[in-house]
Parts: C-alpha cells; structure tokens; sequence
C-alpha cells in the first residue's frame, strides 16, 4: 500500500513514471501550500530513486542495504539542504546560503557512491537567498549525469523564473474533503474534531492534523468569541489586542481574516452571522476587513509594533448597528 496520502496520487504517478523510465527531470520543484505533504512526496521520490528492490507501485521496499541506509540518515547518496544553524549567532538562519548550495554543487560533481542517482532535496526552496539562487541556477544549467535536485516550495512564485524555467514543476492538487477527512481518520483524529480542524484550517490536511495536536482549535474559538464580544460592543478593541498580541498573534490573524470570510459567505446566502451581523451591507466591510487582517499578518514580521497593527486593525472590525 502506498504511504503517501491519496491526494499525492497523481503527483506520485508522474514521478514514479518518470523514475521507472529513466527520464527522472534533472530539476523538480514540487510545488503546494504547506501541509500538503510535498516533503513526504520528496521523501518518497527519494527512497524510491535509490532503493535496490522497488516494488510493483513505484514505491521503495524498505529492506534492502539502500533504504536501511536512508532509514538511519546515512546513505551517501542523498542531500537534505535545509536552514542550518549560523556559527556567528548559534541561531537557525531563516535563509539558505550561498555556502550551503556550493557544497552541494561539489558534492553532486562526485559520482555516486552506489552506482545510482544522487539526489538532493532543497527545503524550503522558497528561502534561497539571492546568492544562493544564483549558485543554483548554475547548478541546474550545468546539471552533473546522475543527479536529481528536488526543490520544494510553500510559495514557488518567490523562486526567480530562471530558477522555475530550469525545473519540472509537479503540482499537488487541494485534497477533495473526503479523502482529507478518511486521511485525518487515519491518523487516529475522531471523525467530529477531524471534520472541525479541516474546516477552520480552509482544506488543509497537514494543517489540520498539527492544530488537533494542540490547542489551535481552541484559539480559534477564542477569536470567534472576541469578534463576536466586539461587534456587539462587549469588548473593546484594546482589550482584544492585548490579549492577541500576548499569545499567538499570527495564527489569530489568519483565524481572524478565514472567520471574517465566513461570515461574508454567511451573509451572502442570506444567513445571519456568528457575529450577529444581519445585513448584506456588510459583506464589502467584511471583504475589505479580510484583506486587511491578511495585510497585517504581514506586518507582524515588520519593526512595527504588533499591538497597533492589530489594535488598528481590530478598530475597522464592523460594530453591528454602527455607521462605517
Ligand atoms: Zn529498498
């Protein structure tokens, strides 16, 4: 049975093809949002490419001396390129380095050390700094025989189109509900929690699984109830802001910007909000409200300061029965 969750099906098909036929593109990037188990596709890939025994669906065997090797980090043949730790700082960078991709390059130029494929998985690829961007363009225009670099992305329009021009992009398409929620079922989440953490997380199984393995879908109701508090002129607008800004504010943005979507759509379909809203004057106000709670998540990262970005923010939130 394939370890892979069924809406990589298609991705892996292609791969896999590609790989049993021996025209493996020198060059992917596998392209998807966060949470939709491109890293495991990569992985998969990867085993699959080295392992001296595949089976009859593409997929590695998991036994011979190859993927014992990958198993323990070990097999020579295989280069993770991920954030490492700067010696300068002793703090994880949040870019990867030109050092990192010339090691690479010079690695790749060596011949594999099982006769095989070498192959590397660039992660995520999104965070090339410029230089290293450069470093990898020429890898991939002078690629060595034998190599596959696999570059993974949340956000592949961040990658230079020299980069993307150079590579085979493979898609990974949204996964229908059903086969998200059999998947979360898998995982050992009770079908109600499953069905509730797939919603707030807009389709997002990875997402969905990490939030029930925490307290996120708490956070979210806390969200839920501080709109509510406000648009019924409960709570002020400062009180929320100090409460968010003291306990995971980006993740309450991106409740807040997914929570004022919902309520749009509500409102759309002629029902009344969880907010007490009421009329479809509000829907342009909500929209509006939707692009910037997503604005200000971005801003977090900025020098401003987070209370007054969500504390201006939180003042357009629409006040029922309030004149905007
Ligand atoms: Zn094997």
């Amino acid at each position: 049975m394939s370890p892979l969750a069924p809406w990589l099906a298609d991705a892996w098909r292609t791969l896999a093809g590609a790989l049993a036929g021996g025209r493996l593109h020198h060059g992917l990037l596998l392209a998807a949002p966060a949470g939709y188990g491109k890293r495991a596709l990569a992985d998969a890939l990867v085993a699959a490419a080295l392992c001296q025994d595949r089976g009859p669906d593409g997929h590695a065997c998991g036994r011979c001396r190859a993927c014992t090797l990958l198993a323990a980090g070990t097999h020579p043949d295989r280069v993770h390129i991920t954030f490492e730790v700067n010696p300068k700082t002793d703090k994880l960078r949040t870019e990867i380095v030109i050092e990192q991709i010339r090691d690479l390059s010079q690695r790749l130029a060596l011949s594999s050390q099982f006769g095989g494929l070498q192959l590397a998985i660039v992660e995520p690829a999104d965070r090339l700094n410029a230089a290293a961007a450069n470093a990898l363009l020429k890898t991939l225009e002078e690629p060595a025989a034998n190599t596959v670099i696999v570059l993974v992305a949340d956000e592949p329009a961040r990658l230079p189109a020299t980069i993307r021009s150079r590579c085979q992009r493979i898609d990974i398409r949204p996964p229908a509900p059903d086969e998200a929620l059999a998947w979360l079922r898998g995982q050992g989440i009770a079908a109600e929690r499953a069905a509730a953490a797939f919603e707030a997380s807009l389709g997002n199984p990875g997402r969905a699984l990490a939030w029930c393995a925490d307290d996120t879908l708490a956070v979210r109701s806390g969200c839920a109830d501080d709109l509510a508090a406000l648009a019924q002129g409960r709570r002020t607008a400062t009180e929320i802001a100090d409460r968010w800004v003291a306990d995971q504010p980006e993740t309450r943005l991106w409740f807040a910007a997914a929570l004022a979507r919902d309520e749009a759509q509500r409102l759309a379909r002629g029902e009344t909000g969880r907010f007490g809203l009421t009329t479809r004057d509000e829907i342009p106000k909500l929209a509006a409200w939707f692009g910037r709670a997503n604005a200000a998540r971005g801003l977090l990262a900025t020098t401003l300061r987070a209370d007054l970005v969500l504390l201006d923010l939180l003042r357009t939130w629409p006040v029922r029965g309030a004149p905007h």
